[in-house]
């Protein structure tokens, strides 16, 4: 829309990162000289803050709101030199920003790289011409990689792919490819897929997307990716990267120079503009899920993003999410199974110990079963590697006074401070507050305080204890804090310098361990019966992502074990962990969220909030809930009675939330549209109300 003033001048509406609580959800509108185009981006003034938006495109049909230009400010100055960002980007921002709740400009901006914010046009042009210079470097004639022969089921599902990607080719006749679940247990060549998946879109002449769950824990993939396309031009794009490393390989996607991007969530927003294939790694993975600010799904705009563009997307796993599989079922997805290993190697047997077999003594609880222990001295006379996993770090998740009952609970926390022995320690995990440990009970003066349960610190200084000259390593978030230190301690496992690696879900994940051929779960029973709807679905999904970890050496696939330590044996998820049945389980799981209402056959958002008391938090959501009791869209929504969470406080936040389920995403999508904007206005009535933010699709409820 132009306004006439004395000189034409253009209105243009920009997305500002001004926060969803200031009510500011949508581009703003500005004045500019001259026509800019939508993507461009800009330095226009907020407040009394010079910032950097987006020029953003007009919404259909809405551009004709007429205001008055006097009220409004100019666009401050312009980044000449870089290329707009896509219309099809903007999209995509905009629907994650409605789908999750945001403000456009705050996702936005969230996902450019952070320093494109900082710069100047003048700057940005020196960087691009520095690019330039780096992307001129070709890369070395580099030999033909080798390329494996593809087995009968990888050749299939690269039939089937191409197939649905013809035919998509043709919209009059054919909707968008659908996603395609690639289903295949560790070791049956889903990484073989996706690379020839991608190098027929390179042929094509276009980009490749490949997300995985996090960085660190893939480098064998990262590995394979750099290798196979040595010619090309790969780069990274994750929160590990120095701010100009991220911005340098951001524009090179950008520009259409790096023709593969390898990166975690936050790459799903790589503007890549002749994007041609979307690889999702472990698509069941948590890390997908952003828990903070907007809490996207990088799985699901994945989908989103490439149903969007009409081009295939991969889902790869051996454990897909029951999102996923349910969709399979139902033929929304297209599944591609391998369902053997290739070079037929067999999957570790999976043996459950029944660990009320063992004698009780009074208090005390056995670590290592005799059988187990007496297996895992048998790989240590071979010479073979064990890998114990205990999914919790520190030495005891609490430390009692035997004499009055005292616990170490953190003061700011409704949780224990766990005990960390090395450095004699109590630590809170969810506020960091951190005290030595007292010398004496400090309710009672008693000198005997003892921890209570294990961590994998423990656990390593037990094993040592069980296996005299073993030698004993632990991997976990503890170990590896110090940058570079998971790849010291993983290159000495794959250099056999380590007998027994004890560790957390840290190393159940990703790497190749090519002589471990035993692993055990030491008690993993407390995942069966938590609140969290969700905690089978990862359990079984990490139990089978740790025995991937043994016998991937087809010789020693044979003598490979996985050992579950377990009260319940007969719990219909060990079984099928035992036949190595994710089918049965998904089935069973299916059914048992059907019944419950629980996702996939239900939609479900948490609205949070953080106050000084829990009553605050509590009275804020009940009236919020008041006031969408009397909305239309509200009819075809449950909303539930607000509840703590279930770590209430932190830091001295009372934090309680309310679960809003609808049958259908539209539902649920039409009663948060109506409803999240009245919530600024309810916050400033309930002052002691420190923030509230909505959860779509939350993982955990
Ligand atoms: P996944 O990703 O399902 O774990 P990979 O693709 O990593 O499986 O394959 C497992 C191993 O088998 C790798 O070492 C890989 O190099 C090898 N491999 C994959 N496909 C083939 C094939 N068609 N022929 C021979 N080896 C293969
Ligand atoms: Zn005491
Ligand atoms: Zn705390």
């Amino acid at each position: 829309t132009t306004v006439t003033d004395t000189q034409v001048r253009v209105r243009v509406r920009v997305a500002v990162d001004a926060p969803q609580h200031s009510g500011l959800s949508e581009p703003l509108d500005y004045l500019s000289e001259r026509l800019l185009a939508p993507g461009t981006l800009v330095q226009v003034p907020l407040g009394k803050r010079e910032v950097t938006g987006v020029v953003w495109p007009h919404a259909e049909g809405a551009a004709g709101a007429e205001l008055d230009a006097s009220l409004l400010r100019p666009v401050s100055s312009v980044l000449d030199g870089l290329l707009p960002l896509s219309a099809s980007w903007c999209e995509l921002v905009s629907f994650a920003a409605h789908y999750y709740q945001r403000s456009v400009g705050e996702v936005a901006l969230s996902v450019l790289p952070p320093q494109l914010r900082l710069l100047d046009a003048a700057q940005l042009l020196a960087r691009l011409k520095r690019m330039t210079k780096w992307l001129a470097a070709p890369p070395e004639q580099v030999p033909e990689p080798m390329r494996p022969e593809l087995s009968g089921d990888q050749a299939e599902a690269l039939l089937q792919l191409d197939a649905a990607l013809a035919a998509a080719a043709h919209p009059e006749t054919a909707g968008p490819p659908a996603p395609v679940l690639l289903y295949g247990v560790t070791g049956s060549g889903k990484t073989e897929v996706y690379l020839r998946a991608a190098e027929h879109a390179l042929d094509r002449g276009q980009q490749v997307l490949v997300l995985v769950p996090e960085i660190n824990l893939t480098p064998q993939l990262e590995a394979r990716f750099n290798e196979r396309f040595a010619a090309h031009r790969i780069v990274s794009l994750h929160s590990g990267l120095t701010p100009a490393n991220r911005l340098r390989n951001w524009m090179a996607a950008h520009l259409g120079h790096a023709e593969l991007v390898l990166g975690t969530r936050l790459a799903v927003f790589a503007s890549m503009p002749r994007l041609g294939l979307i690889v999702v790694d472990e698509e069941h993975d948590p890390s997908y899920k952003q828990q903070e600010g907007a809490r996207y799904s990088a799985r699901d705009l994945a989908v989103y993003r490439a149903h969007q563009l009409r081009i295939p997307v991969l889902l790869g796993s051996a454990t897909p999410s029951l999102e996923s599989w349910q969709r399979a079922e139902e033929g929304r997805y297209q599944r591609l199974s391998l369902p053997r290993r290739i070079g037929g190697g067999a999957l570790p047997r999976v043996r459950l110990f029944d660990m009320n077999t063992l004698p009780r003594a009074k208090g005390v609880t056995t670590v290592i079963s005799p059988p187990l222990l007496d297996a895992l001295r048998e790989r240590l006379e071979r010479g073979e590697q064990s890998l114990v996993f205990l999914n919790r770090r520190g030495y005891a998740p609490v430390l009692h006074c035997t004499e009055c009952g005292w616990k170490s609970g953190c003061a700011h926390c409704s949780a224990w401070r766990v005990f960390h022995k090395l450095d004699r320690t109590l630590r809170c995990h969810h506020c960091g507050f951190t005290e030595r440990v007292p010398r004496a009970c400090p309710d009672c003066g008693n000198q005997d305080i003892a921890p209570l349960g294990r961590g994998t610190e423990r656990l390593e200084e037990q094993m040592a204890e069980l296996l005299p000259g073993a030698r004993v390593a632990r991997i976990d978030a503890d170990s590896t804090k110090l940058k570079g230190a998971l790849e010291t301690q993983l290159n000495a496992v794959h250099a056999g310098e380590v007998d027994v690696l004890v560790g957390t879900q840290m190393v159940a994940k990703g790497h190749d361990f090519r002589r471990i051929t035993l692993v055990a779960a030491v008690n993993p029973d407390g995942a069966l019966f938590t609140s969290d709807f969700r905690a089978p679905e990862r359990l079984f999904a990490l139990m089978m992502q740790a025995a991937g970890r043994a016998g991937r050496d087809a010789e020693a696939a044979a003598r490979s074990e996985m050992w579950v330590q377990t009260w319940h044996p007969l719990h219909p998820l060990y079984q099928s962990l035992r036949t190595h049945d994710y089918a049965a389980f998904a089935t069973s799981q299916l059914a048992e969220r059907r019944m419950a209402g629980l996702p996939p056959f239900a939609h479900l958002a948490l609205l949070r909030a953080d106050a000084r008391t829990p009553e605050l938090a509590k009275a804020f959501l009940q009236a919020a809930a008041d006031w969408a009791a009397a909305m239309p869209e509200a009819r075809q929504v449950t909303l539930y009675p607000p509840v703590p969470m279930s770590v209430a406080r932190v830091a001295n936040v009372e934090r309680m939330q309310m679960l809003v389920e609808a049958a259908s995403r539209g539902a649920l999508q039409r009663l948060l549209w109506h409803w999240l904007p009245e919530l600024h206005a309810l916050k400033r009535e309930h002052k002691g109300v420190l923030r509230w933010a909505v959860d779509v699709d939350p993982l955990a409820i």
